[in-house]
């Protein structure tokens, strides 16, 4: 998929690479959906390239008819010297816990292993690991040592949008890039070249409901029935203060019922909170979800969304627990 925002990300990667400046371990951190893999990806062909290309060697080679030379590693369609960890990977090490997928210790001695012996064809091994916050407390002892006393050549890049669930050592001996959401306006841009024909008032919609995800924007503009679930959703939560208790118990059977993570609700909730403070800052520019502001104190606007917060990071750290999170906050805030 293509790359669109990150600028100072991008310009950053492709100076290590051109400098011929490179670290052991790297962490790529922020929210879902913003493009971090598709970073990462590009960043490990460039890794692994001899031309030390950004991408690798296809891409210097978009111009139609060109004759493309690939460098060896490029040209490798095996991709002796990359291991991708993700869902995909050897299904029988990815373990089941607390009905979440993991990492577990067996992904971990897998890295170690591969890492263990000289490239193959490339000058570097590259280890990609998305969503690293699967990996088990076991899985990430095994894999510190290796970040600590990394084999030469060996590169191992990390993945997530949840950094907090890595140790504090891992942490520190990564290099860890930040990415941030991406612009509505960068959005628009790029949803008007992907879907041409588009109704501007869609295009509009779906940038601003993919809350600076492009990758959650690509997937609204493939999947109609996603969006309008998402936007069902957001009309649910929003006022959600200033109704009756009796409307507050309908809409929480129906949340109950049919969504498929509440967590993630509690997550957009969070989002059509923050844009109310923003407007009532008069930082208009900065909403995510909402086009105008509405008439909410802000002194009650923190009140609730501090108790939405607390509840949410329970329900993040005791998934178990989120079904009862959800229900005792959207009962007890109070009406405003
Ligand atoms: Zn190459």
């Amino acid at each position: 998929m293509e790359i669109i925002g990150h600028t100072r990300q991008l310009n950053l990667l492709r100076g290590f690479l051109k400098n011929n400046l490179f670290f052991s371990s790297y962490l790529f951190r922020g929210s879902e959906e913003i493009g971090k893999k598709t970073i990462a990806l590009e960043f490990a062909k460039g890794l692994l390239c001899e031309n030390k290309t950004f991408g690798g060697c296809s891409s210097l080679h978009q111009i139609p008819n060109e004759r493309a030379s690939f460098c060896l590693s490029c040209f490798d369609s095996a991709k002796r010297d990359f291991l991708m960890i993700d869902e995909n990977f050897l299904p029988n090490q990815v373990i089941e816990s607390d009905d979440e997928k993991a990492y577990g210790i067996d992904t971990s001695r897998a890295i170690i292993k591969f890492l263990s012996t000289a490239p193959s064809v490339s000058q570097r091994k590259v280890v990609l690991i998305d969503e690293a916050h699967l990996l088990t407390q076991e899985a990430q002892n095994s894999l510190l040592k290796i970040i600590e006393e990394p084999p030469a050549n060996a590169v191992i890049i990390l993945i997530t949008d949840k950094p907090s669930y890595l140790y504090e050592t891992i942490l520190s001996r990564t290099l860890q890039i930040h990415f941030s959401l991406v612009s509505q306006q960068t959005i628009i841009h790029w949803l008007e070249k992907l879907v041409p024909r588009s109704p501007k008032s869609e295009v509009e919609e779906i940038s601003r409901l993919s809350l600076g995800r492009p990758g959650q924007a690509f997937k609204f503009s493939q999947d109609k029935k996603l969006l309008m679930q998402f936007k069902k959703t957001v009309l649910q939560l929003l006022h959600f203060e200033s109704k009756t208790i009796g409307q507050r118990q309908v809409l929480l059977k129906d949340f109950l019922e049919t969504s498929s993570d509440l967590r993630v609700d509690m997550a957009v909730w969070q989002t059509i909170l923050r844009d109310e403070l923003l407007f009532s800052f008069n930082l208009a520019d900065l909403p995510l979800i909402l086009s105008k502001k509405r008439s909410m104190a802000s002194g009650d606007l923190v009140k609730i969304l501090k108790r939405l917060l607390t509840f949410s990071e329970t329900a993040e750290n005791f998934p178990a627990t989120a079904d009862a999170c959800f229900k005792q906050v959207a009962l007890s805030i109070p009406s405003c």
